[in-house]
């Protein structure tokens, strides 16, 4: 009976869901004009956006912060201290939303904040939903040579600035690859003249972040020489939110490592990213 109550409801449409969402099969035998409705899933799930914290007026800027890696991704990885990248990330991230956050202007939000794992596109799609002003993803840099240290600031290029960018753009872009999609060709289908342009003065913008970034933060930490390089990372990729990937420093080498795993340094690490960002969007408002 309720099977059958449910069955006589349905082709009432009474049970149907909003239009956008179902599938309609005209069931041509049944002259009552009675139909089968299916829901269908989406496409590609929609992505479940994280909280933004910070002062509650939409109209100040907004920061996402994404901690690189996470899940069954760890990233990089030093043996001989068991410290993971995905770990140091997720860490300093936090440190850098709290030191955001206390200059009482910035509304900050965090891509992940626990161990999870994001595809690429998710990371800078969360951005652009947010409608983020800036998307500063945090990485620790691995190198065979025990002795490389420092930090480097990334924007994006088509063209690496040398092998080294083109090793870290393989390696970094692999998390997708990891997870069974390689969706890093993407951004081929939406190459229309709008977009080319936008992203010009995206990439622009990056890399007068990326300058600013090495002039407020050498205080609080040291940079490679050069401290900023180019590379086609694909976390970077969003057409229209200025985007840098900074490498706090190097996992492969045991004092950058150790530095970054303590408070004092992820203090350090999220003081000279904020006294950046602070100057980063002063200027923006003058400008204005
Ligand atoms: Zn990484």
């Amino acid at each position: 009976m309720v099977l059958l109550a449910a069955f006589l409801a349905l082709s009432a449409g009474a049970l149907a869901p909003p239009p956008q969402q179902e599938q309609v099969l005209h069931m041509s035998r049944r002259p009552s004009g009675a139909r089968l409705v299916v829901r269908i899933p989406d496409a590609a799930p929609a992505i479940a956006l994280p909280p933004i914290a910070g002062p509650r007026d939409p109209a100040r800027p907004l920061v996402v912060i994404d901690a690189g890696h996470g899940g069954h991704d760890p990233g990089a990885h030093n043996e001989r201290m068991r410290i993971n990248e995905k770990d140091l990330t997720l860490a300093i991230a936090q440190a850098v939303r709290d030191e955001l956050l206390k200059t009482g202007r910035i509304r900050v939000a965090l891509t992940r904040s626990d161990d999870r794992f994001l595809v690429l596109q998710e990371r800078y799609g969360i951005a652009r939903k947010l409608g983020a002003d800036l998307f500063i993803s945090i990485h620790a840099d691995a190198a065979e040579d025990e002795t490389a240290q420092g930090a480097t600031v990334y924007t994006l290029s088509d063209v690496a600035s040398d092998r080294e960018a083109a090793r870290l753009a393989a390696r970094e872009n692999r998390a997708d690859i990891l997870n069974g999609v390689d969706l890093s060709d993407k951004s081929s289908a939406v190459s229309s003249i709008l977009i080319d342009l936008t992203q010009r003065e995206t990439m622009a913008a990056s890399t007068r972040f990326a300058d600013l970034l090495y002039r407020e933060a050498l205080p609080h930490f040291p940079f490679r020489s050069p401290y900023h390089r180019f590379a086609s990372l694909v976390v970077l990729k969003a057409p229209d939110t200025p985007s840098v990937l900074l490498e706090t420093g190097y996992i492969s080498n045991d004092r950058d490592a150790g530095w970054m795993a303590t408070r004092d340094g992820r203090m350090q690490l999220a003081k000279g990213v904020a006294a950046a960002v602070s100057v980063h969007f002063a200027r923006a408002s003058i400008g204005r």
